[in-house]
């Protein structure tokens, strides 16, 4: 809503007045008024608004755009000087000056000056005081007496003082300024308590108090000067021709923003506000949103613009639901509402209701909505309309016939019944109208907006109450300009979300056109999402089915193709080959790993070269390959073998400085052959084919095929996997102790805890059968803990009775050292039965080390859980010497190897003996010897200072129950 129609309309209305006079004066005027171009001096006085200086320095305000308009019909130039008004005057009379404006008319000025034809405007002399002041009420003039009042020099409102005088027999102290700014500052610092101006200026942080009287002001010049007063008579009609609101505008553009401008309440109307402390508010049907019920509180544009008036005057509102605008009317009537919100501007309406109305605070425009499926042709066009509305009474009912229109509740109710045709046409105000086409694009705007049906909406009051009339007018009046349209916007907003269904549909092309662009965006990202999953996919698949070293595929991608195969080979003789390079740790020893992995890498190239058009190769493990072809016969075999070993046998390894060397490679080879069956599975092939490579090692060929033997104890291996868990329930896991001795006076130091398996259905078996298979399928971690358990048993039930314990050796597997909790359950158990830790040693294999690299970590948390720990089978493998210099051991076991061969009969062997046991005196390690089987190895062992030994010479292993009795 705009401020500036209503301030139109209200400077309209004297503007008119002055228009129609000049009609009849501009009858002879005719065309243009063109004087020659003259520099006419303007007297240019300060006053906020009406003629200033901006920052820099250029003239503007009412007076100045006055004359400038002038100037467009008589041509003329000016040249302002800057002057207080008295001293304006002064110049225009000497003549200084040609022109000075703002003049009001006096007899006195009338013989020193001419004046224009017409007046330039109105000017009310107004009484303003701080707009904290609360001590005066409007036009409450007999209370004002000794109130000091500031006056500008020459101001004709001065008079006003003596009106004051001489109507209401006050007098007022007065101070003199003799500008606008001085005054205004002096206001400000409560040097005067108020001021008596002109309305044409800018109030400013200033309460309107009293308003005295009304002058029109002129254009004056020097005496004698009438034909240039001619001139600018003129001009005026001309201008005021071309624009019958040229006043109104300049005043709404240099004043109507009256910051803080308030007028105050008279007494009458503070009286009233504290006696009926609420107002009651008629509101008719619900017409969002203008006003509507949310199902807790009013809500709309009009409920919160009388809640801004109701705020500003100290009222409260009341609603008062009617059925529709004649209701209310009825109602105020009737005295059971003290306000109708949404009253028609119109006096003609005014003075038909009987109601007092007040200036008008929003505007109203109504559009015709009609539906957008072209309208049947129909002799009589049926118009949807509310009953007792303005509307009705002001248009519809002037356009159509009574036949033709038909009534709804509400403006939504009119809306559907043209959505569903029972209607054609509607009239809806600009809101709501809003409100609903953005839901609806089925309808559309008819002819826009009714020009003849607009109107303003006022607060209308009964007859009888004058006094609220004033009150809502200066309820009106004191608000802030922005108040009403930023109501205003604030309920256009929340439109916007359906009006975007409703710009889709108006805007198809663009909307497809953009709707088309994301589509391929998003088209576009899933491409690109699809290619980012196949290169991962194809990365993942890499990693399962790839071997990174020589680019084969691994056992996993092996079995996959292999299944694939299977109905190509059925019926046909297969054979897959496991090979393996001897000696291959010799090679990774010898030249180092990089070289290893080369000899890997060449081999698997090689064969890939030689065999993947003939079946299938991969790469198990380290050093271990697998062919997978047809093989119908013997010869066949034999020659790929031969292939293999011819062509793949020779290694040219480049080293630095261009040195060079053949290493020769022997491999290992562990063949099955069978018919292709539907039965045949992958898996088994390869089982049987590692076994067989693991047998041909024995051989001096180097190559075995699988036979019924090995099927044998393939099988047996398969019982004992079928049985362990049922086994180790049912408590047939026993623990042998072998005892160990100090050789020099046959006392028992120890115990080593070897288990023994005695099955039900398969006999007394000794841990070579079945070790190796649990160390493969991890069993081995909870037999080994089962064994542990076991041991602790034994040794809490003696430290109970008080019997006599020695430290009891437990063999470690490599499997646990992977295992992430293994030091918590070893020490969970110790904790368990309370065993000392010099009663508890751990045996690990030579081989663990050779396995894992980060053993050294685990070895030194061992150590500092304070576990004993012994390196056993000492020198069956290799890097042991490495191995006991890096990490600290307790004893070293040597191994019963060393001791196969009669040892007193060979000098080399008793020397590397004699060195080990010194070392390890050396590196503070405890010596053992095991598998001491004959008198002369137990003597040789203490002529070279080992004086321990384990072994069928002093003890075999024993039940618990032998070993109990041995120790007492
Ligand atoms: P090991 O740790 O080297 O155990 C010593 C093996 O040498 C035992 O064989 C023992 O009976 C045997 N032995 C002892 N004195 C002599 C002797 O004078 N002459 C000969 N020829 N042999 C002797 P056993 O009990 O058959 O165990 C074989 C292997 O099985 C053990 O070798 C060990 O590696 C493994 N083992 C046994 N029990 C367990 C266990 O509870 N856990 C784990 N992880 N491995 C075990
Ligand atoms: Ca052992
Ligand atoms: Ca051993």
């Amino acid at each position: 809503m705009k401020t500036t129609k209503i301030k139109r309309i209200i400077y309209g209305i004297f503007t008119v007045t002055a228009v129609t006079a000049l009609l009849g004066l501009s009858k002879n005027a005719g065309g243009t008024v063109h004087a020659a171009p003259e520099k006419m001096r303007v007297g240019f006085q300060h006053i906020a608004g009406y003629q200033e200086r901006t920052e820099d320095g250029s003239p503007r305000g009412y007076g100045y755009d006055y004359l400038s308009e002038i100037a467009k019909y008589t041509g003329w130039k000016y040249e302002f000087v800057d002057a207080s008004w008295d001293a304006c005057l002064t110049m225009l009379a000497n003549g200084e000056l040609d022109l000075v404006t703002c003049a009001s008319f006096n007899e006195e000025r009338r013989e020193i000056y001419e004046y224009s034809p017409y007046q330039m405007g109105l000017s009310h002399t107004i009484l303003t005081v701080r707009p904290d002041n609360d001590q005066y009420f409007y036009n409450d003039f007999q209370n004002f007496g000794g109130m000091k009042v500031g006056l500008i020099k020459g101001n004709a409102e001065n008079s006003a003082v003596d009106t004051l005088y001489e109507e209401y027999n006050v007098s007022l102290e007065t101070v003199m300024y003799s500008t606008e700014a001085e005054a205004k500052r002096a206001l400000a610092a409560g040097d005067v308590d108020a001021l008596i101006t002109s309305s044409l200026r800018l109030l400013e942080n200033e309460k309107l108090v009293g308003a005295i009287d009304s002058r029109p002001i002129y254009t004056i010049t020097g005496k004698g000067n009438t034909e240039l007063m001619q001139t600018f008579g003129k001009a005026q009609e001309q201008m005021l021709l071309a624009n019958p609101y040229f006043e109104a505008d300049l005043y709404q553009k240099y004043l109507a923003n009256n910051i803080g401008y308030k007028v105050a309440l008279s007494r009458e109307e503070a009286d009233y506000i504290k006696e009926n402390k609420t107002i009651r508010v008629a509101v008719s049907s619900d017409t969002e949103p203008l006003y509507y019920f949310d199902g807790q509180t009013y809500k709309g544009m009009i409920v919160d613009s009388l809640q801004a008036m109701a705020e500003e005057v100290g009222l409260e509102v009341e609603y008062v639901v009617t059925a529709s605008d004649k209701e209310s009317i009825e109602a105020l009537k009737a005295g059971t509402v003290d306000v109708v919100p949404d009253f028609y501007a119109d006096y003609v309406y005014e003075e038909q209701n009987h109601v007092l109305m007040s200036k008008p605070y929003l505007e109203m425009q109504y559009i015709e909505i009609s539906s957008k499926t072209a309208l049947p042709k129909k002799e009589e066009t049926i118009v949807a309309a509310c009953p007792g509305c303005f509307l009705n009474d002001l248009y519809i009912k002037k356009h159509y016939s009574d036949e033709s229109i038909i009534y709804y509740q509400s403006e939504k109710e009119c809306v559907e019944a043209v959505r569903n045709k029972k209607a054609d046409v509607t009239f809806v105000n600009q809101y709501t109208a809003r409100l609903l086409l953005g839901e609806d694009r089925n309808l559309r705007l008819n002819g826009n907006i009714i020009y003849d049906a607009g109107h303003g909406i006022a607060i209308a009051v009964s007859e009888d109450n004058p006094t609220l009339y004033r009150i809502m007018n200066k309820a009106i009046t004191n608000q802030n300009p922005e108040t009403f349209s930023q109501i205003v916007d604030n309920y256009s907003s929340g439109t916007e979300k359906v009006s975007l269904q409703r710009y889709v549909y108006d805007n198809l092309f663009q909307v497809v056109l953009i709707g088309f662009a994301v589509f391929c965006l998003i088209i576009i990202v899933l491409l690109y999402i699809e290619w980012q999953r196949r290169k991962y996919e194809k990365h993942l698949y890499e990693l399962a089915y790839k071997d990174t070293l020589t680019g084969l595929g691994n056992v996993k991608q092996f079995e996959d193709l292999a299944s694939k195969r299977w109905l190509e080979y059925r019926g046909q003789t297969v054979c897959l080959i496991s090979m393996d390079i001897s000696h291959f740790t010799t090679i990774n020893e010898t030249y180092g790993r990089a070289v290893g992995d080369q000899v890997i890498c060449y081999a698997g190239q090689m064969l890939s070269d030689l065999f993947s058009k003939w079946g299938i190769v991969a790469r198990n493990e380290v050093d271990n390959f697998f062919l997978l072809g047809v093989c119908d016969s013997e010869e066949r075999l034999n020659v790929i073998i031969k292939d293999i070993k011819e062509k793949i046998g020779t290694f040219r390894y480049e080293g630095d400085n261009g040195f060079s060397e053949d290493i020769n490679i022997t491999y290992n080879f562990g063949i099955v052959r069978e018919k292709c069956t539907g039965s045949t599975s992958i898996k088994k092939l390869i089982d049987r084919a590692q076994m067989a490579r693991k047998s041909a090692k024995k051989t001096s060929s180097h190559v075995r095929i699988f036979n019924d033997e090995m099927e044998k104890q393939l099988l047996r291996e398969k019982i004992i996997e079928d049985n362990m868990e049922s086994a180790l329930a049912n408590g047939e896991f026993a623990v042998y102790y072998q005892p160990k001795y100090c050789m020099t006076d046959n006392r028992i130091i120890g115990a080593e805890a070897l288990v023994r398996w005695n099955s039900k259905e398969y006999g007394f078996m000794r841990p070579d059968e079945f070790i190796p298979i649990f160390e493969n399928n991890g069993f081995i971690v909870e037999l080994d803990f089962y064994i542990m358990e076991k041991v602790y048993e034994m040794l809490r039930l003696r430290l109970d009775q008080g019997k006599k314990t020695v430290r009891v050796s437990i063999n470690q597997s490599r499997m646990h050292f992977a295992q992430k909790n293994y030091i918590e359950r070893l020490n969970a158990l110790r904790e368990k039965y309370q065993i000392p830790d010099e009663l508890i040693e751990l045996e690990l294999t030579e081989s663990i080390f050779a396995d894992i690299h980060d053993i050294r970590t685990v070895v030194e948390q061992l150590k500092e859980n304070r576990y004993y720990l012994s390196m056993d089978d000492f020198g069956s493998g290799y890097s042991s010497l490495n191995m006991i210099k890096e990490i600290p051991l307790d004893t070293l076991k040597i191994d019963k190897s060393f001791l196969e061969d009669d040892v007193t009969d060979s000098d080399r062997y008793q020397k590397v003996v004699k060195k080990v046991v010194e070392l390890a005196k050396d590196l503070n390690m405890e010596i053992i010897c095991e598998g001491v089987e004959k008198p002369t190895q137990a003597e040789f062992l203490q002529s070279v200072g080992c004086i321990y030994a384990q072994g069928f010479l002093y003890a075999r292993p024993m039940p618990e129950k032998d070993f109990s009795k041995l120790l007492g």
